[in-house]
């Protein structure tokens, strides 16, 4: 007996953190060095096998980040069972935007909503300006799962929505 499931999960976060990066990861698994702004929001789907039994589609809307969309943003994450949202650990000022983030959808997405905190550009490791236990601290203290990925090299990417979705109510 298969199980057949569908999630809608929205991507939030600050500009060129690698929301689309990530989403395109997932999807087509493929990078691109140089990405166009997500203008609005993009809709994509992708089907994943949990276990044996339960295969997952996810409906996802990768948002823009800029200012003048932050208001169209609740559309989207308003009906959304997850949150993946982003922040760059290159960039010290994109954990404060996550926080923000996260404190809107505690006030506006549904009560059940899964969070992941979601650090990205983890080939970057040089540059490296927001430690794991800084974010995992955070993390932890507002109950978000939370993981590190790479978009650029795929570390981590594929495992994370499958984490995601074993915290989903399947059935
Ligand atoms: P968004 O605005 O959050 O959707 O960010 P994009 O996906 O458009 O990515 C912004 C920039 O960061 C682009 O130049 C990407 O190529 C780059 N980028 C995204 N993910 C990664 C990553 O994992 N590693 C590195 N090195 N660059 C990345
Ligand atoms: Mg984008």
């Amino acid at each position: 007996p298969t199980r057949f499931v569908q999630f809608k999960l929205v991507l939030l976060g600050e500009s060129a953190v690698g929301k689309s990066s990530i989403v395109q990861r997932f999807v087509k698994d493929s990078f691109t060095e140089l990405r166009e702004s997500t203008i609005g929001a993009a809709f994509l789907t992708q089907t994943i096998q949990v276990d044996l039994n339960t295969t997952v589609k996810f409906e996802i809307w990768d948002t823009a980040g800029q200012e003048r969309y932050r208001s169209l943003a609740s559309m989207y994450y308003r009906n959304a069972q997850a949150a993946l949202v982003v922040f760059d650990i290159t960039q010290e000022s994109s954990l404060d935007k996550a926080k923000y983030w996260v404190k809107e959808l505690h006030k506006q997405a549904n009560s059940d909503i899964v969070i992941a905190l979601v650090a990205n550009k983890l080939d970057l490791e040089a540059e490296r300006k927001i430690s794991t236990e800084e974010a995992q601290t955070f993390a932890n203290e507002l109950n978000l799962l939370y993981f590190e990925v790479s978009a650029k090299t795929g570390e981590n990417v594929k495992d994370t929505f499958r984490e995601v979705a074993l915290k989903l109510p399947i059935e």
